[in-house]
């Protein structure tokens, strides 16, 4: 397939049409992103439109999780159902049906589309023997000429029928996509002539979409791959009211780096709804900068962007034909990069709000502790672990961890790697220098002090202390770990753990 290079010129007017199916899902939100960045970077319109008219489909809050959602990472569109413009309102598609009606009427007018009084069991019969001859199903166009007498014996049947588009026969449905190049579908390959309006009267998806696109001035369609079986029907409908085609591009589908597959919404293994990303501490700055990298790359290294960032880099030209792997590893580096940018007091207003939220378990867990000032105690965690962590739950952990440790289990395994003699020697000092010291403790003195009285030096000096107080023996700075404890009493029953594990 050759691909042209997308100039963009003139108004832009893209669009973001989600089906209030289900919740915000990491493909909803590559769409709504490589939408938005085009809006943005083309200088032109990102609007939001609500495909709600699979009523059986639609999920309560469906809409709502779609819409907070994108708010929660930053990306607001420019007209949608909260900010409508009079001439192109409303904007759910069910709240349509007229205008529908009054384009499928047209075609039925000009003998483009017709009535199909098909029963469900004729149909399933139909696919039966489709299915037994080993040919694609499809519609066989049975309805299609039938007079009005025939028509009128139906109805007094009591039967409702559907309209269907009918397609050119032998003829090729094409267009040049901004992503995928030029594609081609023969009429005979695209299922027959389809419904555009169903028996109840409800316009179709592939029919409503066009109508749509059409009035609301929608210039670039860019959507999932697993659409383009669609856009010839599409296309067909386009053509067959003679209304000018928008452009359309294909964005490549998200696929897990573990199966190879195409990451499906059952697959247990990868989060996939923002909101999971949200409650298990990921910032929405990094979801939005790993989201950009499925299906698109900037020219150069650089993987770290910012939204104008993104905004500025985008290019319509480097979106990828071939699929986008889900990376949970590079995930996890981006999100991160950007705690490691990210201003404590912020990191901090944002994991209390996680606490407050409740939805995981260390977020209860936290609820759960007696403390005079979480607040304070959480931002000495960030503090301390800023630099090492991967979301905002690990500090959520550490602050269990540390603020429970009374309770908590402690991996001594570390311990191994070292002389069992000299550690015990080294608890007994430390535990009597804090227990003999009044007032504040200043564990930089103590720590010198208990080095110069044992004579142990070095990483056997810190990393047994880390040990007892982390359960590894790689730990951030030991004195701001036990700065954490403000009792002494805590330090010292933490120290007897230790040592009742290493025996007498
Ligand atoms: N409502 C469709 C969906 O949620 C989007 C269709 C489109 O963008 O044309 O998959």
């Amino acid at each position: 397939m050759s691909k042209m290079k997308t100039e963009v010129t003139g108004d832009v007017r893209v669009r973001y049409a989600p089906s209030p199916t289900g919740f915000l899902h990491i493909g909803n939100a590559q769409s709504a992103l490589f939408n938005y960045l085009f809006a943005k970077h083309y200088k032109g319109t990102w609007v939001l439109r609500i495909e709600d008219t699979d009523l059986k489909r639609n999920v309560p809050h469906g809409e709502e999780s779609q819409m907070s959602n994108l708010h929660w990472l930053g990306i607001d569109w420019d007209e949608g159902p909260d900010k409508p413009k009079v001439e192109y309102a409303p904007y759910h598609q069910k709240d349509r049906v007229d205008i529908y009606h009054k384009y499928v009427q047209k075609l039925l007018d000009a003998g483009l589309a017709y009535k199909d009084y098909t029963t469900e069991e004729e149909l399933k019969q139909l696919k039966e023997e489709q299915v037994a001859a080993h040919i694609a199903p499809h519609y066989d166009g049975r309805w299609y000429g039938a007079t009005e007498e025939q028509c009128a014996e139906a109805e007094k049947k009591g039967l409702k029928p559907a309209i269907r588009l009918h397609l050119r026969e032998d003829y090729v449905y094409e267009w040049d996509d901004m992503i995928k190049g030029h594609v081609a579908f023969n009429s005979a390959n695209i299922g027959g002539d389809f419904i555009i309006e169903k028996s109840n009267g409800m316009a179709t998806y592939n029919f409503a979409v066009v109508i749509d696109d059409y009035l609301m001035d929608i210039t670039h369609v860019m959507r999932g791959d697993d659409h383009i079986a669609n856009t010839p029907k599409q296309v067909a409908v386009y053509e067959a009211l003679d209304i000018p085609q928008p452009k359309f591009g294909h964005i490549t589908l998200i696929y897990s780096l573990k199966t190879q597959k195409k990451l499906s919404k059952r697959d247990k293994n990868t989060l996939q709804f923002i909101s999971q990303y949200r409650n298990n501490g990921y910032l929405s700055e990094a979801i939005l900068n790993f989201t950009a990298f499925l299906g698109w790359s900037p020219v150069g290294e650089k993987e770290i962007f910012s939204r104008e960032e993104l905004i500025e880099a985008y290019d319509i030209n480097r979106m990828s034909v071939s699929p986008a792997f889900f990376d949970q590893k590079k995930l996890d580096w981006i999100n991160s990069e950007y705690i490691k940018k990210t201003d404590s007091d912020e990191l901090l207003k944002r994991t209390m709000e996680l606490v407050a939220d409740g939805e995981t378990d260390v977020a209860k867990a936290i609820q759960d502790i007696t403390m005079d000032d979480k607040a304070k105690f959480m931002k000495d965690i960030i503090s301390i672990y800023k630099t090492e962590v991967k979301t905002l739950l690990d500090f959520m952990k550490k602050f269990v961890f540390f603020g429970n440790i009374k309770n908590e289990e402690i991996d001594y395994s570390d311990f191994e790697e070292f002389d069992r003699e000299s550690v015990k020697k080294l608890l007994a000092a430390f535990k009597d220098e804090v227990a003999n010291n009044e007032g504040d403790l200043d564990f930089n003195q103590i720590i010198s002090k208990v080095g110069k009285d044992t004579g142990i030096k070095g990483r056997d000096l810190f990393m047994p202390l880390n040990i007892v107080f982390t359960g590894s023996k790689s730990a951030p700075q030991i004195t701001d770990i036990l700065g954490l404890f403000n009792d002494k009493a805590d330090i010292i029953s933490v120290i007897d753990r230790a040592q009742a594990h290493l025996g007498n």
